[in-house]
């Protein structure tokens, strides 16, 4: 038996290939307007900055990463995220030195051992930005606006922002007591995972998928009330910008992430189109992250946004994308002199910057209309000896059936004035 990919990993082709293409450009352009700079870290890491920078205590470190020892013996893990690489490369390159904010952007593939499902990959992309280097409100809300209008340029609706503060250690301190005094009287009707998180973080109790555990969730305490005035400033200046940009926003409280270097600003878009809802992206500030991979104090937020969710959801409105791969011109060929020389003039074409074919199999006059027209060519062109001879052949634009005659010798003049 032939030998198949993976599981969890999936083969782009080409068709899909040109979507993805599509929505990097439209990403890219708008990271370009923003200011946004690319930056390509490595697929793996060391281990431990993922261990640091993402927490031993989540599910991403606990279960789903990709980490081996390589020959040298050292643990590798391949990137389950692309902020702690971005943090990190930010520090070893001490681009702090430089004047701040530095705003980067980032594609690639990012890998968790995860039950693969519609639209989950074990390989997945991730598009993400990271701006380090400032703790203003006014960056928060650039980065939720950037993010919404990537997926509102590819034509995107159905789309909601959740906003949510997570506070500062301090005021988490106290919102942690609050939590500790509600759950403590239930602690025994709580999954394994959340007892175990009651111990060390019961922050992301909030975050159980388990229905039991939600049932108890639904009255515990907000975060607002615990949070300390920088924190409650920060948030009133955050949603005030983005109330001056217009931007809907649905406000949060269980959208936690519970890590002691996340801080204040927490955001996720939310597709509700799929049927069930479904997080296209999200992100947050994350004041602490640099400190805790062995960096100096280094503010910064960021986001990232899964590509396979964006194609789902394209697809699933229906949204046109002006994609094409149509030919300007395939050259049918009749004995191996004309396919010589239309070989050179593939050659010749292409150098001028047009989409030009020609036949390779050896097939049919016939035949070879038929793949002129299979990638929709929008011109055709016959070569035989009599062509060569005369230099002279005729081109057809194929949607009207309407002949032209030309000179040979003028092909790449005579084609590239036509499809301008
Ligand atoms: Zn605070
Ligand atoms: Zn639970």
């Amino acid at each position: 038996m032939s030998i198949k990919r993976p599981r969890g990993t999936n083969d782009i082709l080409p068709e899909e290939s040109l979507k993805w293409q599509f929505v990097e450009k439209i990403a890219q352009d708008i990271f370009k307007r923003y200011n946004y700079q690319e930056i390509r870290t490595p697929i793996f890491e060391k281990t431990n900055l993922f261990q640091r920078g993402i927490g031993e205590t989540t599910d991403i470190v606990e279960k789903e990463m990709y980490t081996f020892n390589d020959k040298g013996g050292r643990s590798i893990t391949l990137r389950p995220e692309g902020t702690a690489s971005v943090v990190r490369s930010f520090l070893e390159h001490k681009i702090y030195g430089q004047a701040q904010p530095t705003k980067y952007f980032y594609f690639g593939p990012m890998f968790r051992y995860e039950r693969p499902q519609s639209g989950r990959y074990r390989q997945f992309h991730q598009l993400g930005a990271e701006v380090l280097g400032t703790d203003n409100p006014a960056i928060d809300a650039e980065v939720i606006t950037l993010g919404l209008q990537i997926l509102t340029e590819l034509g995107l609706s159905d789309l909601e922002v959740h906003l949510n503060s997570v506070g500062c250690p301090e005021c988490r301190e106290e919102y942690r007591e609050a939590l500790v005094e509600h759950f403590s009287p239930d602690l025994e009707e709580l999954c394994s995972d959340c007892q175990s998180r009651y111990e060390r973080n019961p922050l992301r109790i909030l975050d159980c998928k388990n229905e039991k555990c939600q049932e108890y969730t639904v009255d515990a305490p907000e975060i607002y009330d615990s949070l300390c005035e920088e924190c409650t400033e920060h948030f009133e200046m955050v949603k005030n910008y983005l109330d001056k940009l217009e931007i809907d926003y649905i406000l949060d409280p269980d959208l936690v992430r519970g890590l002691d270097y996340y801080t204040k600003t927490a955001f996720e878009i939310i597709y509700t189109g799929l049927g069930a809802q479904d997080t296209i992206f999200g992100g947050g500030r994350y004041d602490g992250l640099a400190e805790e991979i062995g960096g100096r104090e280094i503010p910064g937020i960021g986001f990232a946004m899964g590509m396979e969710r964006i194609i789902l959801a394209l697809e699933e409105q229906d949204i046109e994308l002006p994609l094409t791969t149509d030919l300007d011109l395939f050259i049918t060929t009749i004995g191996q002199p004309a396919k010589e020389a239309a070989f050179k003039y593939l050659y010749q074409l292409r150098e001028a910057g047009l989409r030009v074919e020609m036949d390779y199999l050896g097939r049919s006059v016939k035949g070879q209309m038929k793949c002129a027209d299979r990638n929709n060519a929008q011109y055709s062109i016959i070569i035989g000896g009599d062509e060569l001879n005369k230099r002279v052949a005729t081109i057809r634009e194929m949607e009207t059936g309407e002949q032209i005659e030309i000179e040979l010798d003028n092909l790449v003049n005579e084609i590239k004035e036509r499809v301008e």
